[in-house]
């Protein structure tokens, strides 16, 4: 059975983690630092605070942004349930933006009608998720947001090795150069495997000091942000040894060394991984052309390098005169896995009891349609051949 998505894990991948498994340090050593000082060098941001999970990372900005109670969070209906969930969890509404039908992206359009929308909450930021890949129109999106005085974050899981351009320069995407910050997952569908693991990258030395600081139970050790003087330190002045500090609770959201360990082997091989997942998306492309207009791949839209985390047919089931689950099924039995990203989160039953009678059009027509189909590293060129001419037999 060939899977949507697997993670290529090589003998020197192993190697690492077996190495901090012989160290002194499973968790809190030196592979942390070291996987956050690469993946800030791979996105060109100052800062990365590498954590447990893509949500978590999300959850830590939203936190470290000090979004709350009578806060709105503006989210595109099609993501991963994170994205959406990292505002609740923090207390603030989520305002569902609607997509552009045939990219799954928020709009500027989307997004001005999003906050137009009579709904609780004052927005305050937007999420602006780069979905499959394929960056969302940063430059659009941050007039709207700037115009708003919303700040803008970036989910970032499926665009690892992405860019986009802004201001006439290409950005790796991570930099964040008008964004407070970007959200990557590393789990192992994504292009980069850590098991678990996520992380934040962001351009703002006090957003990274407090995500760092919310990481790790909301701890300081830091002598200069000690304010209870006389626990704190001796009557020479010094810094007790034993001491730290709690102004807030936060989370053990720790990445650990293991899992930093295969991060920074895999990250090694980003070019290697990205390479071959644009070349079977090509390839794609190239084999769904005889099947137009009844499938057809996703447009590609103001991105300027895709960081392809999915291959994403648009299937009309309807003039197909077969239902997803048909072809799917027809699919999985050929051997061939694969998947829908997203049923638009809006829809999930505790959003819908919170906003019973959203409709968001372009949504909809992108979850009726969408596909993903099988890519990752090890997928090899005939299986490609091999997907789409199953989709042929099924479509004919
Ligand atoms: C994977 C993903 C997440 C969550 O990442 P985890 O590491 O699984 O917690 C969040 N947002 C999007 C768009 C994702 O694809």
């Amino acid at each position: 059975m060939i899977p949507y998505g697997r993670h290529t894990i090589e003998d020197d991948d192993i190697a690492a983690v077996a190495d901090v498994l012989r160290s002194e340090a499973l968790t809190g050593g030196a592979a942390v630092g070291r996987f956050e000082t690469a993946l800030a060098a791979v996105s060109a941001a100052p800062h990365a605070v590498v954590c447990a999970s893509g949500t978590a990372a999300l959850h830590l900005v939203a936190m470290g942004l000090g979004l709350g109670p009578g806060d709105a969070v503006v989210v595109p209906s099609v993501t991963f349930l994170a994205t959406a969930n990292a505002a609740r969890y923090v207390g603030a509404d989520v305002r569902f933006a609607d997509v552009d039908p045939d990219t799954g992206l928020m709009t500027p359009e989307t997004l001005e009608e999003a906050l137009a929308r009579p709904s609780p909450g004052r927005p305050r930021a937007v999420i602006a998720v780069h979905l499959n890949g394929q960056c969302a129109d940063m430059a659009g999106l941050l007039t709207v947001a700037e115009r708003h005085g919303l700040t803008v974050v970036e989910d970032a899981c499926h665009a690892l090795g992405g860019a986009y351009r802004l201001d006439g320069i290409r950005h790796p995407v991570g930099a964040a150069p008008r964004s407070a910050a970007a959200c990557f997952s590393f789990h192992p569908v994504k292009t980069v495997a850590m098991g678990e693991g996520g992380a934040i990258t962001t351009r703002d030395d006090a957003l990274a000091d407090r995500v760092r600081r919310f990481r790790n139970h909301g701890m300081t050790r830091d002598p200069g942000a000690f304010t209870e003087t006389a626990q704190a330190f001796d009557p020479s002045g010094a810094a007790n040894p034993w001491y730290y500090e709690m102004a807030e609770p936060g989370f053990n959201y720790r990445a650990s060394d293991l899992h930093c360990a295969l991060g920074a082997s895999q990250l090694a091989k980003l070019d290697r991984f990205l390479a071959r997942r644009r070349a079977l998306a090509a390839r794609y492309d190239r084999a769904l052309e005889p099947f137009a207009p009844l499938v057809r791949p996703i447009p590609r839209g103001p991105t300027e390098d895709d960081g392809w985390h999915l291959y994403v047919a648009l299937i009309d089931f309807a003039a197909l005169g077969q239902t997803r689950a048909r072809v799917m099924e027809r699919l999985r039995v050929a051997g061939i896995g694969t998947q829908v990203h997203y049923l638009p989160v809006h829809r999930q039953p505790y959003y819908r009891a919170l906003d019973p009678d959203i409709t968001l059009p372009g949504a909809d027509a992108y979850y009726a349609r969408c596909l993903s189909l099988p890519l990752f590293p090890d997928l090899d060129d005939g299986a490609v051949e091999r997907v789409a001419a199953t989709l042929g037999e099924i479509l004919s």
